[in-house]
């Protein structure tokens, strides 16, 4: 049963325990069983020794989580696969390279309450949960202070005030970290208090969770999900076809058939999806799965990940050729996140 008292919710705390109790939901165990190590990622896949120093330097700078339902989805004995490419670490991940920051959106600077960022006019964004099922190497969050901003149950009174006082407050992102790695318990609580505020009409979730642990769409979470009054929006994370396999395809269908409304987004990068074969391949499988294709983010230049990097120029050829390839229903629009903008920057 989900309990929506809030005498016994804190929302982003108890997110992989590591030993979940055997009648915990499956996606949680499978949370609390993610790969965590460097080598044994490299011998699961049958990677050479020449990968490893490169993953232990990259994974002292930011730890590789990779859930089993993502790993069998990568194929053994290729390094250039490209689901392996965006969790293995590599010894690239040390190097300095100009232009590229701890916080390139400059979030810090848009946070009113703990927790809470508000960038842009009649939406803000409530970091839900502070962590992720997986990590993906060219995160833009790589280095977020999520300790400071995982607020007590009394700090998230104070969100909720927030956007009680403004009304022109519409829509809520729920973003993390991954929310969706909080529990049911937790999302129903925060997800009630957000119905009670009359001036909000949209729920949207911005998750990775349905991609990397489809069974985390379970019969619990389309209970709150499906029965709020807030239209729903959730907006999934896919890079390459190869991640949507069939259980991803089931959760798609599943959130569909609870009312959501399913976007994804995507980022491009290189040697993962920066050929036009590979963001057709993409569009055409999200679309098998009733996702429509929404944003192509060119990458945050965070450090660490300067190798992912796409130069504008190619960016738009690519997106230029996929074009003649494709309806435009299936066309992502290709954007940056520019810090103190007031939307996407199209390209
Ligand atoms: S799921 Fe999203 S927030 Fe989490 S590590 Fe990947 S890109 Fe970052």
């Amino acid at each position: 049963m989900i309990t929506r008292s809030p005498a016994n919710v804190q929302i982003a705390s108890d997110l992989s325990s590591p030993s979940p109790s055997p009648s915990a939901p499956a996606w949680q165990r499978q949370l609390a069983e993610v790969v965590r190590d460097p080598v044994e990622l490299c011998r699961r896949l049958g990677l050479g020794e020449s990968a490893l120093p490169g993953a232990r330097d990259g994974h002292a700078l930011f730890e590789v989580r990779v859930p089993e339902a993502y790993l069998s989805r990568i194929r053994p004995g290729d390094p250039n696969d490209p689901l392996l490419r965006q969790v293995l670490p590599l010894v690239a991940e040390t190097d300095a390279v100009d232009g590229f920051v701890a916080d390139p959106l400059e979030e810090a600077d848009h946070t009113p309450r703990r927790g809470l960022i508000h960038k842009y006019a009649g939406r803000v964004l409530l970091i839900a949960s502070p962590a992720c099922a997986i990590n993906c190497r060219y995160c833009f969050r790589r280095h977020f202070p999520y300790q400071e901003n995982s607020p007590s149950r009394a700090q998230w009174q104070a969100t909720l005030d927030y956007l009680r006082e403004d009304t022109s407050i519409q829509e809520v992102i729920l973003s993390g970290g991954d929310p969706l790695a909080a529990s049911d318990r937790q999302l129903a609580w925060l997800v009630a208090r957000l119905e009670e505020i009359p001036h909000l009409k949209r729920l949207r979730i911005h998750t990775r969770l349905p991609v990397v642990i489809p069974a985390r769409i379970d019969e619990t979470l389309l209970e709150w999900l499906g029965s709020s009054r807030l239209q729903k929006v959730v907006v999934l994370h896919a890079n390459h076809a190869q991640e949507i396999d069939e259980e991803v395809a089931t959760a798609c269908a599943r959130l569909k058939a609870a009312g959501v409304t399913l976007l994804n987004q995507s980022v491009l990068l290189r040697g993962v999806n920066d050929r036009v074969s590979a963001l057709a391949d993409l569009s055409e499988r999200l679309f098998e799965a009733g996702v429509l294709p929404y944003y192509l983010h060119v990458l945050d230049p965070v450090s660490g990940a300067a190798h992912f990097d796409v130069p504008d120029e190619e960016a738009r050829h690519l997106v230029e050729t996929l074009r003649d390839q494709l309806p435009g229903f299936l066309m992502p629009r290709l954007v940056r996140e520019v810090p103190g903008a007031g939307s996407k920057t199209p390209l």
